[in-house]
């Protein structure tokens, strides 16, 4: 038996404001340094774009997150900061969502490593430390800035970059930078807390560090999309802190394997394809997709339907072997033996009703 040897993220600020301690917090990084930021462009005429703390020497550098990001736009951006300097930068900071967040993860590891980010996607690959990279939050849920992995679209495969060296030196929680995301993201991101928690609490793995974490999150998530008040926004920002904290250390379930075919073929995003999937999960964690249901009936959105109807045999059976590659996951929902509970007949009943 080994245990896992979590690498955590080594500094972190949490408060309303503590944005402003951004500048503060880089100048040990800056001496014959410039500081590369990588900024969600949804901000470029909001008022937090003046408040990058930028000096001269750096570069500031817009992201597009229309699509999740992928192994080409990672090698792009790493030429971008190469071409801007012939030294390494002092740091990298990534302020978005978890697409934002992963980019300057990956970034921050190919400025140190040769060849391109699609050799790295797996786990343990990565050879040379990262340039020091920090997390700036901007919605709240996956988990991305604890993690230790980049998730990257590649020209064979979805995978993430997993390494120790992936992991946030410093990450920034200021709940007021989440307050002006519109409210469907806001629930798909969040649900995305919430199902992490519901898969570490009822999976197989589960362990009393997970516990921990899983359900304080659970708790949390209850209150912001049941009960919400004035400080919701705090409360969801810890809670997908403590959500990725008990994944960390447990696995996901169903619901994420099934999330991963739906986005390899449908391009569906990482949250909206989890809440898609979850809606029919109710044979597998009853309650909690009764609850999910009446969370979204709270938040007023309702989820896209009949989104497989369309699709090719080809499609549904590349479908059925992204979810299916996930052994981890499905070993963690339905135990040692689930490759007799979880056929591909099975799995393809679930989608067809997607
Ligand atoms: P996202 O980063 O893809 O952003 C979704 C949308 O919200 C974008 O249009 C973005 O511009 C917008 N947005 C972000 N902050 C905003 C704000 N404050 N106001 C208004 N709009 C805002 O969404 P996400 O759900 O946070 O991240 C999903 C991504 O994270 C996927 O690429 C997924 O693969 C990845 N992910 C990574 C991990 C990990 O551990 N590394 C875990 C889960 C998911
Ligand atoms: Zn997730």
């Amino acid at each position: 038996m080994s245990f896992r040897n979590f690498k955590v993220v080594s500094q972190v600020i949490f408060g309303r404001g503590s944005f402003n301690q951004l500048d503060e917090i880089l100048a040990p990084k800056r001496s014959n340094s410039f500081v590369v930021f990588l900024v969600d462009d949804v901000f470029q005429n909001r008022p937090l774009a003046g408040r990058i703390p930028l000096h001269p020497e750096d570069l500031l550098i817009w992201v597009n997150v229309a699509d999740e990001p992928k192994t080409r736009y990672v090698d792009s951006l790493t030429q971008q900061v190469r071409d801007f300097s012939a030294t390494l930068p002092g740091g990298v900071i990534g302020v978005g969502g978890g697409s934002t967040m992963d980019l300057a993860k990956a970034v921050s590891l190919m400025l140190t490593n040769p060849g391109s980010a699609a050799d790295y996607q797996g786990w343990d690959l990565i050879r040379n430390p990262a340039v020091y990279h920090v997390g700036v939050p901007t919605l709240s849920g996956t988990g991305a800035e604890v993690s230790r992995t980049t998730v990257l679209t590649g020209p064979v495969k979805k995978l993430g970059i997993n390494s120790d060296y992936t992991v946030f030196d410093q990450i920034i929680m200021d709940p007021e930078l989440i307050a002006g995301v519109p409210a469907a993201q806001r629930f798909y991101t969040g649900m995305d807390c919430y199902i992490h928690c519901v898969e570490s609490l009822q999976g197989t793995y589960l362990n009393a560090f997970s516990q921990a974490y899983g359900e304080k999150a659970m708790v949390l998530c209850r209150e912001v999309f049941l009960d919400p008040g004035e400080d919701s926004d705090d409360k969801l920002m810890i809670a997908s802190y403590c959500g990725g904290m008990s994944i960390a250390y447990s696995q996901v379930g169903v619901c994420h394997a099934l999330s991963y075919g739906l986005s390899f073929v449908l391009g569906l995003h990482h949250g909206i394809g989890n809440c898609v999937a979850f809606d029919y999960l109710e044979e597998f964690y009853p309650e909690s997709v009764l609850e999910f249901r009446q969370m979204m009936d709270k938040a007023g959105v309702s989820l896209p339907r009949h989104l497989t109807s369309g699709l090719k045999e080809s499609q549904m059976e590349t479908m059925i072997d992204v979810a299916l590659v996930m052994e981890p996951l499905w070993e963690n929902a339905l135990g040692k033996n689930w490759k007799t509970v979880m056929t591909r007949d099975r799995i393809r009943s679930l989608y067809t009703r997607m």
